[in-house]
């Protein structure tokens, strides 16, 4: 199989603090062929305060270098995480558009609320006792990827995560039967497919992978045929955590192959 994993963070994050060449290295070691470097760039910030910045030339200029030390030992994409896009499509446009040529990749996050709660990161509300709270989360979030996929399609290539509210909700002890939500599930699922968008797995660093075979079943049901894998690793020893599985269970799913973005274009692997 195709070893690839294309959800990962560097010290351009404000959440890592792991150069891009540790990464690569834990790459290597995992017997990885495709390693992509997905930095943050969340529209609106922990605290729910808009912000559009993102460092590219420092994010350009530390690609580069490992890139030419890999000596090609190793495909090293350059992503990008863009959160809330939904919030400031103009502004999401403006920070792709700062990619240029070299940008391979963009993953489509909600971290945040949007519209609610102060627009905080949802890692900062607090969900334990707290049902309402808890599908108000899920409802803001998959309201937002619904925008996301019909309004903004140019502002993601895989849709990641999508089901984010639930790491958190679980976090607090608490939890939402997921079937709940299938017919929002789906008609995102469905859009993504119509518009050759791709479904990113993530493992979280292989901490959740219950849910994927679910989710798989009803995106492959709405037509979907592109998908992506990532441990959103934020340090070398989370790595490609949970990819391996992650893999088999989109094989186990039905699909043919594992998909990766080179120049913002999908490229298949038979799985
Ligand atoms: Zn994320
Ligand atoms: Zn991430």
């Amino acid at each position: 199989m195709y070893l690839c994993d294309v959800h990962t963070h560097s010290l351009i994050s404000p959440d890592s603090k792991a150069p891009l060449s540790a990464m690569a290295q834990a790459a290597l070691s995992a017997g990885l062929k495709e390693l992509c470097v997905t930095d943050h760039c969340d529209l609106l910030d922990w605290e729910g305060r808009p912000d559009g910045s993102f460092d590219w030339a420092a994010a350009k200029e530390q690609y580069r270098a490992v890139k030419t030390d890999l000596d090609g030992r190793l495909t090293l994409r350059l992503g990008l995480e863009l959160g809330s896009a939904p919030f400031d499509p103009d502004m999401a446009r403006v920070v792709i558009a700062g990619g240029g040529e070299e940008l391979d990749f963009v993953l489509g996050s909600l971290h945040n609320w949007i519209g609610d709660q102060g627009n905080i990161d949802l890692y900062f509300s607090k969900f334990a006792g707290d049902g309402a709270l808890c599908r108000k989360a899920m409802d803001n979030a998959l309201s937002h990827a619904w925008e996301l996929v019909t309004r903004y399609p140019d502002c993601y290539d895989s849709l990641a995560h999508v089901i984010y509210p639930l790491r958190y909700i679980r976090r607090d002890g608490m939890d939402l039967p997921l079937t709940d939500y299938e017919e929002a599930l789906r008609a995102v699922f469905t859009q993504v497919a119509k518009t050759g968008h791709a479904l990113e797995v993530n493992t979280h660093h292989g901490l959740d992978m219950g849910d994927w075979p679910q989710l798989l079943r009803w995106f492959k049901e709405s037509g979907g045929e592109l998908v992506t894998v990532g441990s959103d690793a934020h340090r070398p020893t989370d790595l490609a955590k949970g990819v391996p599985q992650a893999l088999w269970l989109i094989k186990g799913a039905g699909f043919g192959y594992i998909t990766t973005f080179r120049g913002r274009k999908p490229v298949t692997y038979p799985l």
